[in-house]
């Protein structure tokens, strides 16, 4: 038996939709055993109680639970940064030659590594990760993925048009790469497949049609694609498929819905659309630094509470910033300001868009996503350098609230002390 010792804070409801707020323990104790949660309180109170554990000193940094992205694309990580292109140009002019540079097995490792290692380094302890469209790279990124620890759910991109050459499989290799990657991984070694077509307008209906084979074939699979990013995507996805009455109908025919089906973005959802995908259980990934940074538009948050869909916050590593999640709480808080009809989120919800919401979409809620006993021990250790601006910061707080907010603003990859996942560390900050 283990004891953490640290301010604690999580979010064991939803408070977007008013079933819970913060719950936050100031000089607390998360106690674990055999890779869960068995307590947690007040730290002199679980000293007594558990005098034989083994203690772990963080006290005056912050015990969160693990973050989970359930957006972002694997070997997208070079290309971060890429400065001055709308989603289109971006993809044919950087990110879809970065993506075929993946085409020998030492490259694919390399990325894998680099990439598990910044998931893990940024506080997330489990993610939905769009692969390589080449099978080898992401065999090998499964490979890395089960030696990480994290919690990853991922499958291989599929696309038979509007790709380079390098990436372009036929509706036949779609399927037979695919069904191998599947019985090679799915629920295999921490690791769960999501059949990945890359949007509508690199899937022609073979491709789409193949990917609604496969989910018949085997039911419990994930599923991820992107829906609604951008006005001139959505413009071409009207011309390749004229009998659609919108993007959202290109996935529906093919039976692409359910409750672990992730569409990222949705930003520019026609209102009977939106309805339409909150009935099928669809749940959206946002990822507002990536919405600004492509300059794809703004999130209409309000439109998806009152359908009543599903969504939670995701970094979409390389048009996103970066893999932070408290970065992408921040960018979700700034984007629902800007708007007329903008969702007032307070710390609490920005902590639940990013644990409690993305482990529900991915089907892990009651294993992840808070600190409740009985949950695998999943969380992050938050403690910034003493001498910087958070830290001053922290030091004149005098609400968990505050606490938090401060996290959202400021910390980010270098203030992540350490990463467990089921009781084991995962990463821990050099120096
Ligand atoms: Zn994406």
């Amino acid at each position: 038996m283990e004891l953490f010792r640290a301010h604690i804070i999580d979010v064991p409801g939803d408070p977007l939709r008013g079933t819970a707020g913060l719950r936050a323990i100031e000089d607390g104790a998360l106690a674990i055993d055999a890779g869960r949660i068995i307590d947690l309180g007040n730290y002199t109170e679980l000293t007594a109680r558990f005098p034989q554990a083994m203690q772990h000193d963080w006290s005056g940094a912050t015990l969160l639970p693990g973050m989970i992205d359930i957006h972002v694309h694997f070997p997208q990580l070079p290309v971060i940064g890429s400065m001055g292109l709308p989603l289109l140009s971006w993809l044919s002019e950087r990110t879809l030659p970065a993506e075929a540079a993946l085409d020998n097995e030492a490259a694919a490792r390399d990325a894998a590594r680099r990439f598990l290692r910044s998931l893990a380094a940024n506080g997330t302890t489990g993610a939905l990760v769009f692969g390589s469209h080449i099978a080898a790279a992401q065999e090998a990124f499964f490979q890395e993925a089960a030696d990480s620890g994290l919690r990853i759910c991922s499958g291989l991109a599929l696309g038979d048009r509007e790709l380079p050459a390098p990436l372009l499989r036929s509706a036949d290799q779609c399927y037979r790469e695919s069904r191998e990657l599947i019985k090679r991984w799915h629920n295999k070694r921490g690791v769960r497949y999501a059949l990945t077509p890359r949007f509508s307008v690199s899937c022609s209906e073979a491709v789409l049609e193949v990917c609604g084979a496969l989910m018949r074939e085997q039911r419990d699979l994930l599923f991820q694609s992107h829906i609604n990013e951008n006005q001139d995507e959505i413009a071409l996805v009207r011309r390749q498929f004229p009998w659609a009455d919108d993007y959202f109908a290109t996935y529906e025919r093919y039976g692409l819905t359910g409750r672990c089906s992730v569409y990222a973005h949705n930003l520019h959802p026609a209102p009977d659309e939106c309805e339409r995908m909150a009935a099928a259980q669809v749940a959206v990934a946002h990822c507002p630094s990536s919405n600004a940074f492509l300059g794809s538009g703004s999130f209409p948050m309000q439109q998806h509470l009152k359908c009543g869909m599903r969504f939670a916050v995701a970094s979409d590593v390389g048009g996103g910033t970066g893999f932070s999640l408290f970065k992408e709480g921040l960018a979700a808080y700034e984007m629902q300001r800007q708007r007329d009809d903008g969702v007032a989120l307070d710390p609490a919800a920005l902590l639940y868009l990013v644990t409690g919401a993305p482990a529900a979409i991915l089907g892990m809620g009651d294993h992840v996503g808070s600190l409740d006993p009985g949950m695998l021990a999943d969380f992050v250790i938050v403690a910034p350098a003493s001498d910087g601006t958070l830290a001053a910061v922290l030091d004149a707080v005098t609400t968990p609230e505050q606490r938090l907010g401060a996290l959202f603003t400021l910390a980010r990859e270098e203030c992540i002390a350490a990463t467990y996942v089921g009781g084991r560390e995962i990463y821990r900050r050099s120096g």
